[in-house]
């Protein structure tokens, strides 16, 4: 189909958007409903069931039967139960309803989900309720209603909830400081705009591989003779199979309505990343949720599996997300921009400086919204960022800053034009600081790329920490800056004192060099390697005051959090290893000794005709010798499994870190070595050859 001419008439046809709110509801229930939806405000009684009844019948016209309360628990991508349309009348038949407390609040039997001790099986109670500032839409015949998720007695068990009310939090806090500016706004929001990136390999070596079945990335694999050294798929052009996935991509994700913008080919072979335009980070994390699913099922359709596991190979890069996040006002002003003169542009320099401040002091909550154990594979190899927060600000920002900061006048640099030296080519404005692409939180001209978030992760997480440290940071400018005599002095004074006080997080060069941990080290930066290292500072006595400040989360729901992350961090370990166990003992080792046997039954038959077996009698040595180190090195991590002690999950996590992780290492090294030496026809399943560079 000629998608060019359309796309407008294809973006957001399933989505229940403003025009069809527009359309199908009476003007006074649309006001209401906008209402709710621009300033948070509660949603009305007698809004619900006539939103209820126009959203059914559009869900009918789009050939929707069922509905479901789309939820985001703790772990996983997110959470469904449909339930039909269909409610039976007298003479047998049935007809089509949904009422308004259908709509507001649903109870789905969600016991198993993980909710980190908060719910104990007898009061497994769980209540969804509709979230109406993110559209609901229809996919495969159910229509989807984004809502929140939280237990019997109040507690929230999801990632939306506390998402909001950070955004609350934010907004809150930069309306107060920005009243001091002599601004009235109503509303500040975040936004955000995903860089989501992804692998995709064909479906039949998936199917063969056990490893990618049950972890989602391979434990075992050689490197091939050619990995991405050679930098050829880094934007190079797109495979047509690759290319045909993409186009039907883009045209599911805008019938729902998601801004898909940008796709290219990344630097690890059959690696792509597909970058959505920002909207409001609430909006931003529903969409980059349905973004993962869809890329899931498309991929099916094309034939290849779609893998969103952080490193789903060793020794090509692994995929990320890379967080790009400001902030706007209602009257749509993005308080990170800089202007043409950001040195006299003192609400900017406060905004940055809330910003710096937020990273600096909350380190540790930045770290553990991206830890998993699958991000731990990722951090800190040279590849993604380390495994240290710090911030890339750029030339001209830290010149400004340092000029703060001692007090001295500032010259804004002038933008210089670029000269390609061919006049047909336009002059382009060179922009005043460059991108540096290893920084873990980079300054890029009028918001912050946050690049830590490994590529399965949901962003609400990290959005919910920056949001709310940057509220507590402003809340605190805003209190001293308030009343004060001389408002100029005092923020000057104020700015001066904080940039001193936080330039330490501040790093502008190259975040891979070794050097960098070192210095990180001195001046005083946290390293928190792991994630059974990151984690337990989450409840740290500093951050229980943040988040319960801002009314973000109670202590109990944070203590709840840290035990799912945690759980979930070693439960990812123990099947990683006796996958491993299994794929070693009954795939691996069966081949590897059917290609000695094969190897000694020539040596021995040409010993009988008096022939020389040197080839066989080497190679014999070799295979012989690591099929031993193999299986015993299998038989050590099985031992290790088995001793895991009866512990809390902090200890758990440690003890797999530990113990667990070494001893998958030292399989992983003698099969990869096997695999190598031993008859391709042996081999059990596909290798990295055959996966990353098929045809
Ligand atoms: P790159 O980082 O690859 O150079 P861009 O700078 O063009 O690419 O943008 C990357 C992402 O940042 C896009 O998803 C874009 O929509 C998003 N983005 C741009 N401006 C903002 C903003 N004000 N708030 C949040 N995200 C933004
Ligand atoms: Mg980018």
């Amino acid at each position: 189909m000629n998608t060019a001419k359309n796309v407008p008439e294809l973006f957001g046809s399933m989505v229940f958007n403003e025009t069809v709110m527009r359309e199908r509801l009476p003007k006074d229930v649309y006001k209401k409903l906008k209402q709710t939806m621009r300033e948070g405000t509660a949603i009305d009684a007698e809004v619900a069931p006539v939103v209820a009844t126009a959203m059914k019948d559009w869900a009918l016209s789009k050939g929707a039967t069922h509905y479901t309360h789309w939820f985001q628990p703790l772990t996983g991508i997110t959470a469904e139960k449909h339930d039909s349309f269909i409610s039976p009348t007298d003479d047998g038949g049935v007809v089509m309803e949904f009422s308004g407390k259908e709509l507001i609040r649903g109870e789905p039997d969600a016991s198993s989900f993980p909710s980190g001790g908060l719910r104990a099986t007898f009061e497994a109670r769980g209540y969804t309720a509709w979230d109406p500032t993110s559209y609901a839409f229809v996919k495969d015949g159910t229509l989807y209603i984004p809502t929140a998720f939280c237990s019997y007695t109040g507690e929230i068990l999801d990632k939306k909830t506390p998402l909001l009310r950070s955004m609350d939090a934010l907004s809150t806090q930069a309306c107060r400081v920005l009243k001091l500016f002599g601004k009235d706004v109503k509303r500040v929001t975040t936004t955000v705009g995903p860089e989501q990136e992804y692998f995709l390999i064909d479906k039949a070596d998936y199917a063969k591989r056990k490893d990618l079945i049950f972890t989602g990335r391979t434990l075992f694999g050689a490197m091939p003779p050619k990995g991405q050294e050679m930098e050829d798929h880094y934007f190079g052009s797109i495979r047509p199979r690759v290319a045909a996935f993409m186009q039907e991509l883009d045209e599911e994700l805008w019938k729902l309505g998601i801004f898909a913008k940008t796709k290219h080919n990344e630097v690890a072979p059959c690696q792509h990343e597909m970058a959505p335009v920002f909207t409001t980070t609430n909006i931003a994390t529903d969409h980059n949720q349905l973004t993962m699913e869809v890329m899931r099922r498309v991929a099916e359709r094309h034939g290849f599996v779609c893998l969103l596991n952080e490193k789903p190979f060793e020794g090509v890069n692994g995929s990320g997300k890379h967080n790009n996040w400001s902030i706007s006002t209602d009257t749509g002003e993005n308080l990170l921009e800089p202007g043409k003169a950001p040195s006299g542009n003192l609400q900017f320099l406060l905004f940055l400086t809330a910003v710096i401040k937020a990273v600096d002091e909350y380190q540790d909550l930045l770290r553990i919204s991206v830890a998993s154990a699958g991000n731990d594979h990722r951090l800190g190899a040279n590849e993604a960022p380390p495994a240290i927060i710090s911030m890339f600000i750029g030339d001209e920002l830290q010149a400004i800053l340092d000029a703060v900061e001692a007090g001295r006048d500032y010259t804004d640099m002038a933008k210089t034009k670029m000269d390609l030296g061919v006049s047909a080519l336009p002059d382009i404005q060179k922009d005043t600081t460059d991108r540096n692409r290893t920084s873990p939180f980079a300054f890029t001209g009028n918001k912050f790329e946050f690049r830590m978030l490994g590529s399965s992760l949901n962003i609400a997480c990290p959005n919910i920490m920056l949001n709310t440290a940057v509220a507590e940071e402003l809340r605190q400018f805003a209190d001293e800056l308030d009343g004060a005599a001389d408002f100029q002095a005092a923020l000057t004074a104020l700015l001066r004192r904080e940039i001193k006080a936080h330039k330490r997080i501040i790093f502008n060069g190259n975040g891979y060099d070794e050097s960098w941990v070192a210095e990180a080290e001195k001046r005083g930066l946290l390293n928190l390697k792991s994630t059974d290292a990151a984690l337990p500072h989450y409840t740290d006595e500093k951050n229980i005051r943040l988040f319960e400040t801002h009314g973000v989360y109670t202590k109990l729901e944070m203590e709840s959090r840290e035990e799912a992350v945690i759980e979930e961090y070693y439960k990812t370990l123990h099947i990683e290893a006796l996958t491993m166990r299994d794929m070693a003992r009954r795939e691996i080792l069966p081949a590897c000794l059917s290609f000695e046997r094969t190897v000694a039954d020539g040596a021995l038959a040409k010993k009988q005709l008096g022939l020389a077996g040197g080839a066989e009698t080497r190679l014999l040595t070799q295979v012989s010798a690591l099929n031993d180190a193999l299986e015993r090195a299998v038989s050590t991590l099985e031992e290790a499994v088995e001793a895991a002690p009866k512990a809390d999950a902090e200890t758990l996590a440690h003890y797999y870190h530990d113990e667990v992780i070494p001893c998958m290492d030292a399989v992983r090294k003698p099969a990869d070595a096997l695999e190598r030496m031993v008859g391709k026809e042996y081999w059990p399943f596909p290798t990295y050859a055959d996966i990353l560079f098929y045809t």
